[in-house]
């Protein structure tokens, strides 16, 4: 089917024109993190209208107008569209490598247009040019996408791989006995081209902004699960996979509350800094002594969880006595020296009717009796089990002066 070019490049035109208007309306709605992206964005959609008007105009503006200055506007509106991505990504935006893309879109326009005029030739090296920004861009998107990639992600890569094969065909096509003796002339290629190009900036700029709202939803997800100083779940996340562990009827859970010793006498010796570094320290050493099953929190201040499920009361112990150790081991290095942190240790098993909250409290009952038993120790909570013989770690080299409890 053929359809008329004109009528398809003044639409374009009208869209492009729209969607740059809207974007440029939302920007102030986005967080400013996001905005450098978006105003790549809408500069390229920009210039993209700008070129097809200018192409769309062709004999009523002189010919260095439409020809030229037509054709850099869509080379240049497609670049932004790629610093658009490369911005999103955090990634350096503008790089010389770039900069003699645009001039050898000039030199094409100028040299095929009045040197040796050949369209088959403005086609083919225009095509050539452009489908290089759009194999960088999906190439950057593909590379530098969080894994698994978000479908957003694949919205605009698959846009640009289309993009890239519509133009790479239409100068095939070209260069065959079915190219065209005129940019307007229509012919079936030139209709599913023109039809195309038309709407991929729709979905792309779609796919963008998807883009940019799924990273929001997950900045705001993990704001909202994580404690921001180290990472852990937090209070809410942990009374959340409690609870969805303690559906499950008689499945084995065991909860470990874990508090430092001394803590506010670190944080008076060494700095609240020095403190906030011990306490990163610490969710560390509970992160690698967790599976991926494990639930770690930090409850707030310097007590931490260790939501273990399938584990026994036993097995509980025995990994709860490791990570004390480890981290009586592993001094903490600080600025002015390293510091050795310990920690007193509490171990539940879910009972016949535990309650998350119950859990919590009986295993700080263990762990406050393991503070009564001179720290830096594991107590198992339920009466008649004895933790295994344990010394007190002495205290490594440069490390605070503990005050006497
Ligand atoms: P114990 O061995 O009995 O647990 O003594 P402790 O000093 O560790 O316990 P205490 O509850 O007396 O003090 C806890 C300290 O933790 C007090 C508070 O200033 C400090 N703290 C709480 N949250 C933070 C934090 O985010 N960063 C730092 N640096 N300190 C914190
Ligand atoms: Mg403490
Ligand atoms: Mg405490």
């Amino acid at each position: 089917m053929e359809l008329d070019l004109r009528t398809i490049a003044v639409l374009s035109t009208v869209l492009r024109v729209l969607t740059f208007v809207a974007l440029a309306a939302v920007m102030r709605d986005f967080p400013r993190e996001s905005r450098e992206e978006l105003r790549y964005w809408t500069l390229g959609i920009g210039l993209l209208a700008t070129g097809w008007m200018l192409i769309a105009a062709r004999g009523h503006v002189p010919d260095v107008a439409s020809v030229v200055l037509g054709n850099l506007a869509l080379f240049l509106g497609f670049q932004s569209l790629l610093f658009a991505l490369r911005a999103f990504l955090r990634l350096p935006v503008l790089r010389w490598r770039d900069a003699p893309l645009p001039l050898l879109q000039v030199a094409v326009s100028v040299v095929f247009f009045w040197i040796w005029p050949s369209l088959t030739v403005r086609v083919v090296l225009g095509a050539l040019l452009v489908a290089a920004v759009l194999a960088e861009s999906a190439r950057v998107l593909w590379i530098h996408a969080p894994r698994p990639q978000p479908m957003a992600y694949h919205v605009i890569g698959v846009s640009m791989v289309v993009a890239m094969l519509i133009l790479l065909v239409r100068a095939v096509v070209q260069m065959s006995a079915l190219g065209v003796d005129h940019m307007m002339q229509a012919s079936a290629m030139q209709s599913l081209a023109f039809t195309l190009s038309n709407l991929a900036p729709l979905v792309s700029t779609l796919g963008f902004l998807l883009m940019i709202n799924e990273r929001l939803q997950r900045e705001l997800h993990r704001l909202a699960i994580a404690d921001p100083l180290t990472g852990l779940a937090n209070r809410r996340e942990l009374q959340r996979r409690g609870d969805a562990l303690l559906l499950e009827p008689g499945r084995k859970v065991a909860v470990v509350a874990i508090d430092a010793d001394h803590f506010k006498h670190i944080n008076d010796t060494r700095g609240h800094e020095a403190g906030d570094t011990v306490l990163v320290a610490l969710a560390d050493r509970l992160r690698h002594a967790a599976r991926a099953e494990d639930v770690v929190a930090r409850l707030g201040g310097e007590e931490f969880v260790l939501l273990m499920p399938d584990t026994s009361l036993e097995e509980a112990h025995r990994r709860a006595e490791a990570l004390r150790r480890d981290i009586a081991e592993t001094p903490v290095v600080l600025e002015d020296g390293p510091l050795s942190a310990t920690v007193s240790v509490g171990v539940v098993e879910r009972g016949d009717a535990g309650t998350l909250a119950g859990l919590l409290h009986a295993a700080d009952q263990a762990m406050y009796a393991a503070k009564a038993a001179g720290r830096n120790r594991v107590v198992v909570a339920g009466g008649g089990r004895r933790p295994p013989p344990q010394s007190r770690s002495p205290l490594a080299e440069g490390s605070a002066a503990w005050p006497s409890t």
